[in-house]
């Protein structure tokens, strides 16, 4: 497969990988459509997380990537799976949690990772891999790339405005994984990591790249999940249960049809920049049967509006509960945009807009817990409210929503708490390294401590 900009030319994923961005300023999509409907169709509920990522990251990325290597690469990204819990007789929980820093990020930065290790071990020399951070893709970044082959990561985090265990998750790795906290503001960081990679001097001296949210290599490995949970439930429908028929919620829409047909489940994703949703969209146009999509937002609701009135108008960002979804201008917006070529009515017909206040993921968070017992975290349970919404529209009055569950509420013990009146455990994984000594290097806001520091480890 190969990948372009939306006005430069194809290239391959290589070089996509390493270089983030397109030279035009763009985000990477892919250039064609495999049709994979039928390796999805040969995975079955007993189809191990591991191997299905291995088969469809072969398909999606043959020839540049051959078997063997897409093998290593997905078994050293993926040693966790997603986990399907049934939430009610509509719902259920695909748990993105049970990866090193208990968030689905850790699908996309472990591929990255395992991805550009792959390449680096087959040249010589060394990488640096430099991010900027304001919490938690950080610590998924840092965890997947600590002990990779060659490779060298750094963080810059700022000073004084992550939560204690976000720091204590990016500064206690050590080895290859280099904090740096600066005196400034997350903005101040990102700054800085833009203008180290447009210095001609480290440019010289060293091999700089980024692992951004929206590289190519992080947004793909998101597609799997998608395809592993479809073929738990198609189980279910093919032995004769009651799901699988989902009728299109507005009767009548002329791209239904092609949408969906009325076959597989509806996804509801818990939306921040829309990457998680757009990797699902991507396998929907691979072939993976998929009724439908709930694009589930906080009060951030600029894409949940475009779909019922097809304008898009970015805004700052609001604060809320699920702040990992506080996102007022999506960057990936066009990447779905390009998948629908720009036609909102089609888009609208494949993705269903929600947005849940803040009061209401708070009602949500309790409901799951006193009616089944289960704690959510207040991105997960944004979407737990969009999809018991969705089903009192009577859209699928047959059909089963399946809700990506994005973190483990132990992860927002204080908002999880004031909610329920339960306190969720802290993973064991996470709990440990509050108790490891931090270590980070501090810098300032200007390119010349960065640099220094950067030519001296590195250079
Ligand atoms: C990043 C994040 C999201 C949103 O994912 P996008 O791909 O940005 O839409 C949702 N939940 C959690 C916990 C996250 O960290």
């Amino acid at each position: 497969m190969r990948f372009a900009g939306k006005t430069s030319s194809p290239v391959g994923f290589r070089e996509a990988l390493f270089a983030g961005l397109a030279p035009d300023g763009s985000l990477y999509r892919p250039v064609e459509k495999p049709d994979l409907s039928q390796l999805f169709a040969s995975f079955d509920a007993r189809t191990r997380f591991v191997d299905l990522a291995s088969r469809t990251s072969a398909a999606l990325l043959a020839p540049e990537i051959d078997a063997s290597v897409a093998r290593r690469i997905a078994e050293r990204a993926f040693p966790f799976s997603p986990v399907l819990r049934r939430l009610d007789e509509r719902r259920q929980l695909l748990e993105l949690f049970h990866g090193p820093t208990c968030a689905f990020k850790d699908f996309g930065a472990q591929f990255l990772a395992a991805s550009m290790e792959a390449f680096v071990e087959t040249e010589d020399g060394r990488i640096q891999v430099l991010v900027a951070t304001s919490g938690d893709t950080g610590s998924a970044v840092a965890h997947a790339f600590h002990d990779r082959t060659a490779i060298d990561v750094i963080i810059l985090y700022p000073s004084g405005r992550v939560s204690e265990l976000q720091e204590k998750q990016l500064t206690t790795l050590g080895g290859n994984v280099h904090a740096l906290e600066v005196d400034g503001s997350f903005d101040d960081c990102q700054r800085l990591a833009k203008a180290a990679f447009q210095d001609p001097g480290l440019a010289r001296r060293l091999r700089l790249t980024s692992a951004n949210s929206i590289n190519i290599g992080r947004l793909l490995p998101q597609a799997f999940s998608y395809a592993w949970a479809a073929a738990q439930v198609q189980q279910t429908a093919a032995s004769g249960g009651r799901r699988g028929a989902v009728k299109p919620a507005r009767a009548g829409a002329a791209h239904a049809e092609a949408v969906n047909a009325g076959r597989g489940p509806v996804f509801c994703v818990p939306c921040g920049n829309f990457g998680h949703l757009t990797a699902g969209v991507y396998a929907w146009r691979w072939g993976l049967p998929v009724a439908r999509f709930i694009a589930a937002t906080n009060a951030n609701d600029e894409v949940p509006l475009y779909l019922e009135n097809g304008r898009f108008v970015p805004r700052a960002s609001l604060a809320t509960l699920s702040n990992a979804m506080d996102v007022g201008n999506p960057s990936n917006f066009e990447r779905l945009l390009d998948v629908f070529d720009g036609d909102a009515k089609a888009m609208a017909t494949a993705i269903h807009g929600c947005s849940v206040s803040d009061s209401d993921t708070r009602a949500g968070m309790r409901e799951t817990w006193e009616r089944h017992g289960v704690l959510v975290d207040p991105h997960t349970a944004v979407g737990c409210v969009a999809a018991e919404r969705f089903i009192a529209t009577g859209a699928c009055p047959d059909g089963e929503v399946i809700v990506l569950s994005t973190a483990h509420p132990g992860k927002f013990t204080e908002t999880v708490r004031a909610a329920t009146g339960q306190a969720p455990e802290l993973p064991e994984r996470l709990a440990r390294c509050l108790q490891l000594p931090k270590q980070a290097a501090r810098i300032g806001t200007d390119l010349g401590g960065l640099r220094g520091l950067l030519l001296e480890r590195f250079g």
